[in-house]
């Protein structure tokens, strides 16, 4: 999640919970992965020169690259769209589930999901966001109809502004939120919209 110098670095453990910084050996040879989500995209005119290398590595044979199966969808892509408004078990049913499109659709955002929301089959579950889901870093991220357990909340860690819709003023989400709204998400995602549509 983060570079600290050379050899030290910050990654995640227990699920988000707590961060541990590690020190490696300071062999000079690192290999490591990178939680995209923590990291802002660098754009273009960044100093660094990319290079195209050949190696003789020998390939093994036993795994290749057969083809890519991908959801195709005209919506934003989850993953990095800077806006998602997900909803979870409070939405209640997968024909309910329109009314988180129809919000998303406005802002111009992908729609996520929490597990109880997939699990019970209102959604895909590639649209999951959380622990065993996508690890997701919006501008913008709105919960609604969604308690905050730990392994969403972990999903959305690095979200930047997370508004949450719920009726139990209580619930765990709003100790996450930037802005909480507590009501019925019935009543409050149409309000919304109306003052959306003013400012188009
Ligand atoms: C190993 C493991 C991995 C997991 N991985 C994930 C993961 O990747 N992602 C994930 O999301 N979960 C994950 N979970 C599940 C997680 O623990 C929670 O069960 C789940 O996130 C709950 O989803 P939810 O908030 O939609 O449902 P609930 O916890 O049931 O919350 C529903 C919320 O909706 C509100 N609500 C109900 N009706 C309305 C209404 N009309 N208006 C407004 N609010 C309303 C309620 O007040 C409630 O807060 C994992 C669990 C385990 C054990």
């Amino acid at each position: 999640m983060k570079v600290v110098d050379a050899h030290t670095f910050e990654r995640p453990m227990y699920a988000g919970n707590a961060i541990v910084t590690v020190k490696a050996p300071a062999t000079p040879c690192i290999v490591a992965t990178v939680r995209t989500a923590s990291w802002q995209e660098c754009g273009s005119g960044g100093a660094g020169e990319i290079t195209t290398v050949s190696t003789d590595a020998t390939i093994p044979q036993h795994t290749r690259f057969v083809e890519l199966k991908a959801e195709k969808s005209d919506r934003p892509d989850l993953q990095s769209a800077p806006r998602v408004v997900s909803g979870g078990r409070g939405v209640g049913s997968k024909e309910n589930f329109a009314v988180i499109y129809k919000l998303a659709d406005k802002l111009g955002a992908a729609v996520g999901a929490s597990r109880a929301a997939v699990d019970a089959g209102f959604v895909p579950n590639d649209l999951q966001v959380g622990q065993t889901g996508k690890i997701i870093a919006p501008d913008l991220y709105v919960a609604v109809g969604i308690s905050g357990a730990i392994q969403h909340l972990t999903g959305i860690k690095d979200a930047r502004t997370i508004v949450a819709i719920n009726k139990d003023a209580d619930a765990p989400i709003f100790q996450v939120a930037d802005i909480g709204l507590v009501g019925d998400l019935f009543q409050i995602l149409p309000e919304l919209e109306k003052e959306l549509d003013k400012l188009e």
